[in-house]
């Protein structure tokens, strides 16, 4: 497949998962929620999470907000590959996405379809777009964790 026939491959996913999205929505329950704000292009995305009851595993993730296809489709893209993993493998995901969109890796055979956001690392400008909603994922996570021994009581 020449590189141009991938690059329309890419865009169709893409436009695919912009107009009609499978993860959009609210969990229920909401377990985490967090905002998250793309400036340099409008993107704006509402992320909820359902965990498990130990609070480290992902059951379901669901995104709302407007923006631009890369954006939408990288939420709706994300969402799905999120479903049962841990918080732990999560967050790795995020770094890994990051690092691809660097152009210096891809995802492996289980989780290739988020290698179709590839494309978009060729293309500067979209790269934020597309890291949105896994930066507001990594928010959802971190934020939480920070939260958490504030809640607890120690007995020492
Ligand atoms: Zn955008």
């Amino acid at each position: 497949m020449s590189l141009d026939n991938l690059r329309d491959l890419y865009q169709q996913v893409i436009l695919e998962r912009y107009k009609k999205p499978k993860f959009k929505g609210k969990t229920d329950p909401v377990d985490r929620y967090q905002k998250g704000h793309n400036p340099s292009c409008g993107d704006t995305i509402e992320l909820t999470l359902h965990l498990n009851e130990a609070g480290d595993r992902i059951e379901e993730v669901r995104f709302d907000g407007e923006g631009c296809a890369i954006s939408m489709a990288s939420a709706d893209l994300m969402a799905e590959a999120l479903r049962g993993k841990t918080t732990t493998e999560a967050l790795a995901m995020v770094q890994r996405f990051q690092a691809m969109m660097r152009g210096e890796e891809e995802f492996p055979q289980e989780q290739r379809k988020l290698n179709v956001m590839q494309g978009v690392a060729q293309f500067p400008v979209r790269i934020k777009c597309a890291n949105l909603s896994w930066h507001t994922l990594k928010a959802a996570i971190e934020n939480a964790a920070e939260a958490q021994p504030a809640g607890f009581i120690s007995n020492e």
